[in-house]
C-alpha cells in the first residue's frame, strides 16, 4: 500500500496574512519528495531568494488527491475531443475525476493566495505547452495545461500564475512580481470596503506601470474607471480588475519604458541640470540599447526624485513595484 508521507501539511502555514505576499507553489519545487517516483526537483530561486520575502503554501496534487508516494506516472491523453488525465502505462484508466474532486474542495481553502508558482510540463501543475498524447501510438502535442492547474485558473482568473522554468527569464520573472504586488494592493483597497475614490486611486497610482505595457492600456482603463458612481462601483471595480490584471500580463519593451523614464523625467525638468537632464537621456539609451539594465535608469531617476520630491511621482507604484531587494531589475 502507498503511504501518504508526512510532507506536505494539510494545513496551510503561513505568517499572520498581509505581512507578506502569500504564494502557492508545487510542493516538488521545494524540494519535498512527492514526485511519483519519490524524487523532487528543489528550485533554489524560491528556497533561498523568494523564500526570504514571501510566504509559501505547498501542495502536490497528486499526493493530496490520494494518489501515494510512489505512484504510477501520469499523463494527459485526448479522448474523444476530451483531455483526461490517465495513467501513463494504463491508459485505460481514468483519474480525472479523482483529481477534479480533490481540486474542487482544495480550491476553497486558495482564496487568500497573492499568486502561484506551479512546476512545468506536469500533467497536474503545469501550467503552458503541457505534453497531450493525442494518438494511441504515443505522438505528443506540447498544448495542455494540467488538470489541476487549469481548475486554479478556472477559479480564480485574477491571481497570477507562472512556471518556475519562466522565472528564469528575467523579463517574464518581473512581470510575474508586479502583477503579485498589485494584486496584493487591489486586495488591500478591496478589503477597505467600496469607495469611489480608492478606485480612481488606484488607478492614477499605476498609471506608469500601465504605460510601460502601453499608454492606451492606461487609457482604456481610465475610461473604465471615469465617471463610476457608488450606484455602479461594483460593476465597474469587476471589469476593471479584470482588464487591469489582463494588461499587467504583457511584458513591457525598452521602448515603452524609456516612453515613462522620459515621462517620469519631465517632472523634474525645472530643477534639474541640463547636464543632468544630458546624463538621465544617455542612461536611457543605455538601457534601450541593452547596455545596462532598468534598475539603472531608474535607479538615477529616483536620486533625483528624492532630492527634487513630486508628490504625484511619489505616489507612482512604477518606481518601486515591489522589494528592490528581489533586484528585479537588475539583468540584461
Ligand atoms: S508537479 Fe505537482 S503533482 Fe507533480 S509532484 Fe510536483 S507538486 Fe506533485
Amino acid at each position: 500500500m502507498r503511504s501518504k508521507p508526512d510532507l506536505i501539511s494539510e494545513k496551510v502555514y503561513v505568517k499572520p496574512r498581509h505581512t507578506r505576499p502569500l504564494l502557492g507553489v508545487s510542493a516538488c519545487l521545494s524540494g519535498k519528495p512527492v514526485r511519483f517516483d519519490k524524487g523532487h526537483k528543489k528550485n533554489k530561486y524560491i528556497l533561498n531568494d523568494l523564500s526570504r520575502y514571501m510566504d509559501f503554501v505547498e501542495m502536490c496534487p497528486e499526493l493530496e488527491a490520494g494518489f501515494g508516494v510512489p505512484r504510477p506516472a501520469m499523463q494527459l491523453r485526448k479522448q474523444q475531443d476530451e483531455i483526461r488525465l490517465v495513467f501513463s502505462k494504463q491508459p485505460d484508466v481514468d483519474i480525472t475525476q479523482q483529481m477534479t474532486q480533490y481540486a474542487e474542495n482544495r480550491l476553497a481553502q486558495l482564496a487568500d493566495l497573492d499568486g502561484f508558482i506551479f512546476k512545468s510540463n506536469s500533467p497536474s501543475c503545469g501550467v503552458f505547452r503541457v505534453p497531450v498524447v493525442v494518438h494511441k501510438d504515443g505522438i505528443r502535442e506540447r498544448t495542455g495545461t494540467g488538470i489541476f492547474a487549469q481548475l486554479f485558473q478556472q477559479n480564480y482568473p485574477l491571481i497570477p500564475v507562472e512556471e518556475e522554468g519562466r522565472l528564469n527569464d528575467p523579463a517574464l520573472r518581473e512581470n510575474f512580481f508586479e502583477r503579485v504586488y498589485a494584486y496584493r494592493r487591489w486586495k488591500g483597497i478591496e478589503s477597505a470596503g467600496q469607495n469611489v475614490q480608492a478606485l480612481i486611486e488606484f488607478h492614477a497610482q499605476h498609471k506608469f506601470m500601465l504605460m510601460a505595457r502601453g499608454s492606451e492600456y492606461y487609457q482604456q482603463l481610465g475610461r473604465m474607471v471615469s465617471g463610476t458612481t457608488k450606484k455602479d462601483l461594483q460593476h465597474r471595480r469587476n471589469a476593471y480588475i479584470k482588464r487591469f490584471m489582463e494588461v499587467m500580463q504583457i511584458v513591457s519593451k525598452p521602448g515603452r519604458q524609456v516612453n515613462v523614464l522620459q515621462h517620469i523625467m519631465g517632472y523634474l525638468k525645472k530643477t534639474i541640470s541640463s547636464a543632468d537632464k544630458q546624463e538621465l537621456l544617455s542612461v536611457f539609451e543605455a538601457y534601450r540599447n541593452k547596455q545596462t539594465p532598468l534598475i539603472t535608469p531608474v535607479t538615477l531617476l529616483s536620486h533625483h526624485l528624492r532630492i527634487n520630491p513630486q508628490n504625484y511621482i511619489v505616489n507612482q507604484h512604477y518606481l518601486n513595484p515591489y522589494p528592490e531587494q528581489l533586484a528585479l531589475r537588475s539583468t540584461l
